[in-house]
């Protein structure tokens, strides 16, 4: 890890009214809210089960189902087909009680885990919630996945209930229902005719339609299993982060501070729920906040994203880099084209977030966008630009009241020496205790508790912080690539491809894109025998993307006559990437042997 000092020179901030607002921010004053605010009172602006203990379906649905809001849209959809349905705080409860009846009904005993690999469907939301309402343990699958990160992530998860649709189930599921043991009951959205031509399967809407709808609620504490989300490291299989009911008290409290939720919003999260963000936003913390949540069920086009924010009248967005970056490529006249009188807050969160960007904001939407930072492991935003907060274009911001955040330097195993002097580069840290936070990875004790050194939780990321406060991303400390905002392993890419019968040896790396942050690049060495040309490249990625899906496998291939390797075996891959970006090669001391820079053409889709 470098400690270089930055060179750069912070473009100025831009500075927020201090006068009267219209609506004015729930944070108003950033240093005053550090000082008062704590979990204990955060804990307070929700209920507490019925019956004591917590439960995300109580707080995030039955409390608003049971007052004024029962009558108020909780989640408006709009279909791929064009159509506009919703469901309010009253039919969500009494939807979600009925999918915890189905679960009861199928013998599923609480504290199963039930996968849910579906498009933003309606039944995915139910599911979702319906699954932590019986007790449950809810984890997305993204449909965009392949069948390979399906199987590894069911079984490591032993999911015992699949919910998906027909056509998911048929191209990814079925052909390996075999291999997956623990899966029970498989519950398809489809026409009763296309479920009851698959075997081995249920027809969800009927269950749910015969199901009863009488209160049901699982006695669950703040320390029950609720949420496990898969993410991605350097090495090994995904690893399988846990999260608790009483994570929904920094759901809440992050969706009112840094996203400045209040009465009344429309609020837009475009993450999918197959990633956290689309979990702990497009799901638990709107609801939480008792706002209507709108879900988009179609991809992303420019005009129609701003159509949809106008029409809707959305007031808080919640949106990723690279939409950002194609939304800035198609000009902020088409922006200005629309009535976004609407929008209150604009946030970002997933990847860096350019500076330039940032100011863009300013140009389409009357306001910058709000850079904010988290990660799968902390459950919810710890650091964000506030919406009455001067913003420094390129910063993450400041950390959330109720979590401290610091830049450490790991000393050993166990200590770290917090890094104080401003601009010092190190390591993100935070002090481990706030609601959200992770209660392990599934099956892996270790490698959670190498994640802790001195009641700090170290999170992966090089991060630097300014004379003032502001948080800077400086990058990656491990390999993981990040791509359109997926985190994708870079040994669970490897392994796979070497299932390739003409594959000897593959190393993948991210390399830069201006649009997507970084895009997955593999070097291959081929077996002996076989022509490294442009038929094998194409060979290759066309089974990578079908064992993975398109978001997860490389868009580019280059041969290599052998991957550089330190002494112990361990690929190089950061000089692979040095070598790719015509960079320092750095330390070269641990390589096995001088390996020749990369041989062969480049071949890309
Ligand atoms: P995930 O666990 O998939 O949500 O990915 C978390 C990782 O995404 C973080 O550890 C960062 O590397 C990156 N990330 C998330 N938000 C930001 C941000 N605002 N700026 C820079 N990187 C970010």
């Amino acid at each position: 890890m470098s400690l270089d000092q930055p060179t750069s020179i912070a473009p100025p901030a831009l500075r927020k009214p201090q006068g009267e607002w219209a609506v004015p921010p729930n944070l108003r004053d950033y240093d005053d809210a550090r000082r008062t605010f704590t979990w204990t009172d955060a804990a307070r602006a929700l209920d507490g089960s019925p019956g004591g203990g917590r439960n995300i379906a109580h707080e995030a649905v039955d409390r608003h189902a049971a007052s004024a809001r029962a009558g108020q849209d909780a989640l408006r959809f709009l279909h791929r087909d064009g159509r506009r349905t919703a469901l309010t705080y009253a039919a969500l409860a009494r939807a979600t009680r009925k999918f915890a009846h189905v679960l009861t009904g199928l013998g599923v005993p609480a504290g199963s885990t039930v996968f849910v690999l579906a498009d933003r469907i309606p039944e995915l939301y139910v599911a979702a919630l319906g699954t932590l309402r019986h007790g449950s343990v809810f984890s997305p699958l993204f449909s965009a996945f392949g069948p390979e990160p399906i199987r590894s992530r069911v079984t490591l998860g032993e999911g015992r209930v699949l919910v998906t649709t027909v056509a998911l189930y048929k191209a990814k599921v079925m052909a390996q229902r075999a291999e997956l043991p623990s899966l029970e009951h498989v519950l398809l959205v489809g026409t009763p005719e296309e479920v009851a031509a698959l075997p081995g399967t249920h027809d969800l809407r009927a269950l749910l339609a015969a199901a009863p709808d009488h209160p049901v609620l699982a006695p669950t504490t703040a320390d029950s299993l609720a949420l496990l989300h898969f993410t991605s490291g350097t090495t090994g299989r995904p690893k399988g982060a846990m999260h608790v009911h009483g994570a929904i008290v920094a759901h809440l409290a992050t969706g009112r501070l840094a996203l400045d939720l209040q009465d009344g919003d429309v609020f837009w999260c475009t993450a999918d729920p197959g990633w956290v963000t689309g979990t702990s936003y497009g799901i638990i913390a709107p609801l939480a906040a008792g706002v209507t949540c709108l879900v988009d069920e179609g991809d992303f086009e420019p005009e129609r994203w701003y159509r949809l924010l106008a029409q809707e009248r959305v007031t808080v967005w919640y949106t990723a880099p690279t939409a950002i970056r194609l939304l800035v490529r198609a000009g902020a006249e088409l922006a200005r084209a629309h009535d976004l009188s609407a929008l209150r807050f604009v946030a970002s969160v997933g990847e860096p977030l350019n500076a330039d960007a940032v100011v863009w904001g300013q140009e389409a939407f009357g306001q910058p966008i709000h850079d904010n930072w988290w990660q799968t492991e902390t459950g919810g935003i710890m650091i964000a630009n506030y919406r009455a907060m001067d913003v420094r274009p390129g910063s993450m911001g400041k950390p959330l009241p109720g979590v401290d955040a610091a830049i450490v330097e790991r000393t050993n195993d166990e200590q770290v020496r917090v890094l104080d002097a401003p601009d010092a580069q190190g390591e993100l840290a935070l002090r481990a205790g706030w609601p959200s936070m992770f209660r392990g990875y599934l099956h892996d004790e270790e490698r959670y508790r190498r994640c802790f050194a001195d009641g700090w939780y170290l999170t992966g990321d090089l991060a630097r912080r300014d004379a003032d406060g502001y948080f800077w991303f400086v990058g990656r400390a491990d390999d993981v690539i990040k791509s359109s905002g997926h985190l994708i392993g870079p040994f669970e890419v490897e392994s796979t491809l070497l299932e390739h019968p003409a594959v000897a040896e593959a190393a993948v790396i991210g390399v830069p894109d201006p649009v997507a942050g970084e895009l997955v690049k593999a070097y291959v060495v081929a077996k002996p025998g076989q022509a490294a040309d442009d038929a094998l490249a194409a060979t290759i990625r066309g089974f990578a993307r079908q064992r993975f899906g398109a978001a997860v496998a490389p868009k580019s291939i280059t041969f290599v006559p052998r991957l550089p390797r330190t002494r112990s075996g361990k690929i190089l891959r950061r000089l692979l990437k040095a070598r790719e970006l015509g960079l320092p090669e750095g330390d070269l001391s641990t390589l096995e042997e001088p390996a020749p820079p990369p041989a062969g053409g480049e071949h890309t889709p």
